[in-house]
C-alpha cells in the first residue's frame, strides 16, 4: 500500500511537470527581426499576404512546424510567419510572472497588431472591458484576447494610467493628447450641402465621414473631442463658435473639401486667420502633407467666420477637390481618411511639443 501510493505520488509529479513544460512551449513570444515581415494565412510562401510585421513587432508563436513557419494570430486569423525573421523569446516572457488585470476607460478602444498607432486595427473593445496584460512597450499594453491570441491597447485608455505618478503623467500628456479637448468642426449639414462635387456628391457627407475618422484617431491619442455636429443637420456658425468657446478648449479644427469649376484643381490648403493660429495651421498642414498623397496648395490667411470669430487656435481645412474626379474617389476611401486622421493627430502633437 505504501509503495502504491509512493508511485502514485511520482507519477504525479512527473505528470505535472510534463504539464508544465508542454503549456511553457505552447506559446512563446518572439521579436520580427525584419522590416515589412509578410504575415500569411497559410504556412507557404504563395499563400495569401494578410498583414505585414515591422522589425520589433512581438508575436506570440502557438505553434511551430518543421518547415520553419510558425503559428500566430492576426487581426482575429490564424496567420503564418517564416520563423527565419524571427528572433527568440524575447524578454517580454519575461514579465509573464507580473501579468496584470486591466479595464478599459473609455468606449471604442481600438486593440492594435503592435504597441503605436501606426499598426493595424484588430478590434473595437468597449468601455469596463477587462483583460489580462501580458507585456507592454512605452505607452502600450498587450492584452490577452478570446480566442488567445494578442494584441495591444493604448495604456492611457485604461485604468493602468490612473495609478501612474504625477510626473509620468506629465510626461504622458506630451506624446499622447491626454488633457488636450480639441474642437472637430464637420463644414456644413443639413440644408447646407457645402460643395456638390461629381456624381451629385455632398461635401457635407464626405466630411461627416471624415470627421468622425479623425475624431476616433484623437480619441485613440488620448484627447477629449467636441464635435460641432454629429449627424446631418444644420448647425449656424455662430452656434459651432459658442461651442468652441463654452468649453475650456485648446484646439478647433474645421474640416472641408473644395469645389472648382475646373475638374482638374486639385490639392489641400489649410486656412488661419489670426497670428495665433499659424503655428497650428503650419503644423497640421505640414503632416496632412507627409500623410497624404495630395498636391499642396499652401497656408493661406483668410477671414473665414468660423475661424475668425475663435478665442482659440484655429483653422481650417480643405481636403482636397470633390469636384476632381480621381480625387473624390481617392478622398473616399478608407486609406485617405485614415491618413487625414494620422495626419491631423500627428500635426496636433508637434503643436502641443
Ligand atoms: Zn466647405
Amino acid at each position: 500500500m505504501r509503495i502504491l501510493f509512493f508511485s502514485a505520488v511520482i507519477i504525479l509529479f512527473s505528470l505535472s511537470l510534463c504539464i508544465s513544460a508542454a503549456m511553457a512551449d505552447s506559446v512563446e513570444t518572439y521579436t520580427v527581426g525584419a522590416t515589412d515581415l509578410n504575415v500569411r494565412s497559410s504556412p507557404s510562401h504563395d499563400a495569401p499576404i494578410i498583414g505585414k510585421l515591422q522589425k520589433g513587432d512581438q508575436i506570440r508563436v502557438f505553434e511551430e512546424n518543421t518547415f520553419g513557419w510558425v503559428k500566430t494570430f492576426y487581426g482575429g486569423q490564424e496567420a503564418w510567419i517564416a520563423s527565419q525573421y524571427l528572433s527568440t523569446k524575447s524578454n517580454a516572457t519575461a514579465i509573464s510572472g507580473q501579468e496584470k488585470q486591466i479595464t478599459i476607460i473609455e468606449d471604442g478602444v481600438r486593440v492594435r497588431t503592435g504597441p503605436g498607432t501606426e499598426n493595424s486595427v484588430i478590434k473595437h473593445v468597449p468601455r469596463n472591458s477587462q483583460y489580462t496584460m501580458v507585456g507592454n512597450s512605452n505607452d502600450w499594453g498587450e492584452i490577452l484576447l478570446e480566442d488567445g491570441s494578442t494584441g495591444w491597447v493604448a495604456t492611457w485608455l485604461t485604468d493602468l494610467n490612473s495609478e501612474s505618478t504625477p510626473v509620468e503623467k506629465q510626461s504622458k500628456n506630451i506624446t499622447s493628447l491626454t488633457g488636450y479637448n480639441i474642437v472637430i468642426d464637420p463644414g456644413h449639414g443639413g440644408e447646407d450641402p457645402g460643395s456638390i462635387g461629381m456624381n451629385n456628391i455632398f461635401e457635407k457627407d464626405v466630411i461627416m465621414s471624415t470627421a468622425n475618422a479623425v475624431a476616433q484617431k484623437l480619441r485613440d491619442a488620448g484627447a477629449t473631442v467636441i464635435m460641432t455636429r454629429n449627424g446631418d443637420y444644420y448647425v449656424p456658425l455662430q452656434k459651432r463658435i459658442q461651442i468652441s468657446n463654452a468649453y475650456n478648449t485648446h484646439a478647433f479644427i474645421s474640416l472641408h473639401y473644395n469645389a472648382h469649376p475646373i475638374s482638374n484643381v486639385n490639392g489641400i490648403e489649410t486656412h488661419y486667420t489670426g497670428e495665433g493660429s499659424y503655428t497650428l495651421a503650419r503644423e497640421v498642414h505640414a503632416a496632412l502633407e507627409r500623410n497624404t498623397a495630395l498636391i499642396n496648395r499652401g497656408v493661406k490667411q483668410s477671414g473665414f467666420y468660423v475661424i475668425s470669430e475663435n478665442n482659440i487656435p484655429s483653422i481650417l481645412v480643405e481636403l482636397g477637390f470633390i469636384t476632381n474626379p480621381d480625387e473624390l474617389e481617392y478622398i473616399q476611401t478608407q486609406e485617405y481618411e485614415n491618413n487625414v486622421a494620422n495626419g491631423i493627430v500627428d500635426g496636433i502633437r508637434h503643436y502641443f511639443n
